[in-house]
């Protein structure tokens, strides 16, 4: 049987961040990871300046830097759809550093390649189907319809959000009563400046939305909503006009050219070139998810 140091059942940011570091002390990781490709999801694309610290410490800014994020300087804040300030990030903040903004699934293929250079193996498109915890852990792997049982002295599920690692004796599961909802869709030709974290909000009628831009013309927009507003579900392709208006209803600046970006299976260019699109796949998925 195979054995390792440590396997990481999942090849997110948290995986890769820790395979990396392990990897660079000596430690023999074994990262597993599902997806060959990795999707567009909704999911964090903006990153703080303590997490951007905290990225330099690692030693995965490089990875995560120009090549592919974009420094968000400024945080511009509306109400009722009216500025009200401008607030730069990089002298006020405790880290002196701005914000970074990324394509997630960029930033994924980056760290896990990070990973890998630092000495970590990379299983990619393998599914880690049980988990069997003790003195001598184990994990079972699948991939291209094989099985196979692997060793490790420790096994670190970092499986997600919808984590089945969970599901383990031991483990229970608590929730955080739900009080906001965030519908979240990926855009191309939004047409604000680039650069600044725009943050919409309606206090009165507990509405909020963001614009986080990206390269290329490209942003993440999320709105929403405390649950008391009792505003419908945000879900799927047929949601789309319903999140336009509720964004513009925020204050979101009206922009009819703004249309949904097609989802990238690759990573978006890493140049410059304003009005290219991404590949044409699927339709990429607006969700509704609980905060
Ligand atoms: C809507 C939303 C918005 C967010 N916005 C922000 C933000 O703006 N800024 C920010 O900093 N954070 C944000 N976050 C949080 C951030 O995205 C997450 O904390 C982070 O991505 C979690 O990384 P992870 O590696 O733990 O999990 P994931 O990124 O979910 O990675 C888990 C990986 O495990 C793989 N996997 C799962 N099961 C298996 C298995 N059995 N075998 C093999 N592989 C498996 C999956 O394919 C996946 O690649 C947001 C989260 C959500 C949901």
């Amino acid at each position: 049987m195979a054995s390792y140091d440590i396997v990481a059942v999942g090849g997110g940011l948290a995986a890769s961040a820790l395979a990396k570091t392990m990897a660079a002390h000596g430690a023999r990781v074994l990262v597993v990871e599902r997806e060959r490709e990795f999707r567009d999801r909704v999911r964090g694309e903006a990153l703080a300046p303590w997490g951007v610290a905290e990225l330099d410490a690692l030693g995965l800014l490089d990875a995560v830097g120009p090549a592919i994020a974009d420094e968000l300087r400024t945080w511009r804040l509306f109400v009722g759809g009216t500025q009200v300030s401008e607030w730069p990030f990089e002298p006020t903040t405790l880290q002196r550093r701005n914000w970074l903004a990324f394509y997630h699934p960029a930033a994924q293929r980056a760290c896990l390649d990070a990973a890998e250079r630092a000495g970590a193996c990379v299983m990619r498109g393998a599914r880690v189907t049980a988990i069997r915890p003790g003195s001598s852990p184990s994990v079972v792997l699948e991939q291209d319809g094989r099985r196979e049982d692997v060793a490790a002295r420790l096994v670190v599920a970092a499986d997600g959000r919808g984590s089945a690692a969970r599901g383990l004796d031991g483990f229970e599961t608590r929730r955080d009563p739900e009080k906001l909802l965030f519908a979240g869709v990926y855009l191309e030709r939004v047409g604000l400046d680039p650069g600044h974290f725009y943050q919409f909000s309606d206090p009165f009628r507990g509405r909020i939305a963001y614009v986080f831009p990206q390269r290329d013309g490209r942003a993440r927009c999320y709105v929403g909503w405390n649950q008391a507003a009792d505003l419908p579900r945000l879900q799927g392709e047929a949601s789309f006009p319903a999140f336009r208006a509720q964004a513009e209803d925020t204050g979101v600046p009206p922009r009819r050219s703004a249309t949904r970006a097609s989802p990238a299976r690759s990573p978006p260019s890493t140049g410059r070139t304003p009005g290219s699109s991404i590949p044409t796949a699927t339709a990429s998925r607006s969700s509704a998810t609980r905060r």
